[in-house]
């Protein structure tokens, strides 16, 4: 056991420190594998603050695996609403199905049967066979990265430098006595000391050990490729009113982004602006708000364009269903639609006559 002594450090120092978390079982108590899994799938891209209250709300309306496996798709949806990468919503009901057809109601203790499973990678799969059952995986998330290349002093930059980042922690995490907290002590030490701007060394067990520290480069690494600059893509999207106070919704259609919430009408979404005069409905009479909205994907940022009409009370729409502002909790908006919703609630719905003209 090459690294004994820093693995008992650094079990030493998560049994002082660890966070209390709603996933996170009590020191001395066992985890709940459906707990570890849930919080998991929900962190990923996304931070513990942001997901506490969406863990509340899952494990309050469905407490085990078997209660969200028979869960409706759309209201785990809309309870998901807001956390975005909503495949990982989508998956995450399909993989309960997955434990209660294949394996019973009872998720597989290692890496190779959780990986089988939908939406669990090789990172979830190690996190939840080494936090939730002990077994020895090796997680490594951003935290572990940045914790392993300071450690090391690694300057091959990211992303090319992840097998290296991959197989350094490994070394660390081999043979430790205690894979479940060893894995959970690693991302809590990358989360609250080896934190990417002025990392706590002083408060670090690894220091006597840790070569950026020595060098004096801890806050320059980890070392990143700079990143492409992202494409634009730009769309309208329709605020169609209706009294008393409703606006249209409608279940987007297809497959890809989005695919099965619910949003305000949009025109597809390009790389160029769109043409004057395509607007959702010929017996509407539009007008461009002097607002867009923008939001960033992953992979392109999108600029659209807010055209709104008011409806008569005979207008039908092709499609879709007109909703109050209190019925919204019911349907899965993404993060993007709540944008426009929130602006066009928040008053510009009402200055239509301000507006520019189609
Ligand atoms: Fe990170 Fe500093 Fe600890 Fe090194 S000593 S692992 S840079 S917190």
């Amino acid at each position: 056991m090459q690294y004994g002594t820093l693995q008992k450090q650094l079990l030493k120092w998560f049994d002082r420190h660890r966070r209390v978390m709603p996933w996170r079982a009590l020191k001395g108590r066992t985890p709940d594998p459906y707990h570890v899994w849930l919080s998991e799938i929900m962190l990923q891209q996304t931070t513990v603050v942001t997901v506490g209250p969406y863990f509340m709300k899952f494990v309050k309306k469905w407490p085990t695996v078997e209660k969200l496996a028979k869960a409706k798709l759309d209201d785990v949806l809309a309870a998901w609403a807001g956390l975005g990468y909503y495949a990982r919503a989508r998956n995450l009901h399909k993989c309960a199905q997955a434990v209660m057809k294949d394996f019973g109601g009872k998720f597989p203790d290692n890496e190779d049967g959780l990986i089988k499973l939908p939406g669990i990678g090789p990172y979830t799969a190690a996190a939840v066979a080494s936090i939730a059952f002990n077994h020895p995986a090796v997680a490594v998330d951003g935290n572990v990265e940045r914790v392993v290349s300071r450690f090391f002093a690694i300057e091959e930059p990211l992303p090319q430098s992840k097998r290296a980042l991959r197989a350094r922690a490994a070394e660390l995490a081999e043979d430790n006595p205690c894979p479940s907290d060893f894995t959970q002590g690693f991302m809590e030490l990358g989360a609250t000391v080896c934190t990417p701007k002025k990392p706590k060394c002083a408060a670090c067990p690894w220091q006597k050990s840790c070569a950026a520290h020595r060098l004096g480069i801890a806050e320059e690494l980890p070392r990143k490729t700079a990143a492409a600059q992202k494409p634009v893509r730009y769309g309208r999207v329709f605020w169609i009113e209706k009294s008393p106070k409703k606006f249209l919704i409608e279940k987007r259609a297809g497959k890809g982004l989005y695919e099965g919430l619910y949003q305000l009408p949009t025109t597809d979404w390009t790389d160029k602006a769109v043409a004057p005069g395509k607007n959702y409905d010929a017996r509407l009479r539009f007008r461009r708000l002097d607002a867009d909205v923008r939001h960033s994907f992953t992979h392109f940022d999108l600029v659209l364009e807010i055209w709104t009409a008011r409806a008569g009370a005979s207008f039908r729409p092709g499609k879709g269903k007109f909703i109050s502002a209190d019925e919204l909790e019911n349907y899965a908006l993404p993060s993007l639609m709540h944008k426009v919703v929130k602006l066009c609630l928040g008053g510009y719905a009402s200055t239509l006559s301000a507006a520019k003209s189609a």
